[in-house]
């Protein structure tokens, strides 16, 4: 049984809000909603981050961006969107399960409004 909290979101055993799912990736909403629609990307395969991955799957990861970054901002009438992607605890990870953070901006100073 594994530790990760973000395989144990994949496999169902933990609550999560999805946004988007296929056979190689999961997008779910933050726990912490830095502004409103902060969504997390992932691999369903485990790599503690994207230094332990190879190539073909990053390349995987980041080809579902662009449209998950248009639905987000589309649907949530966002005028811009922050990725933001930290590798290692010295760089501010603190799950260990790559992710990309995708970060909703809007023109007002009321994301939550
Ligand atoms: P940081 O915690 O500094 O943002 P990371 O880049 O490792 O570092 O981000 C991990 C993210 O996972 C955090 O934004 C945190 O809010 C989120 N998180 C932790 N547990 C859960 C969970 N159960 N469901 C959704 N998001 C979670």
């Amino acid at each position: 049984m594994t530790d990760c909290i973000f395989c144990k979101i994949i496999a169902g055993d933990i609550p999560s809000y999805t946004i988007y799912e296929d056979d190689d990736v999961l997008a779910f909403l933050d726990i912490t909603q830095t502004t409103k629609g902060h969504t997390l990307l992932i691999p369903k395969k485990h790599a503690d981050n994207l230094l332990e991955m190879p190539a073909d799957d990053v390349s995987v990861l980041f080809s579902k961006v662009p449209a998950l970054a248009k639905q987000l901002t589309e649907k949530l009438g966002a005028t811009g969107l922050n990725l933001l992607q930290n590798n290692t605890e010295i760089a501010g990870q603190s799950v260990f399960h790559t992710h990309i953070h995708l970060i909703p901006r809007y023109a007002k100073n009321d994301d939550f409004a």
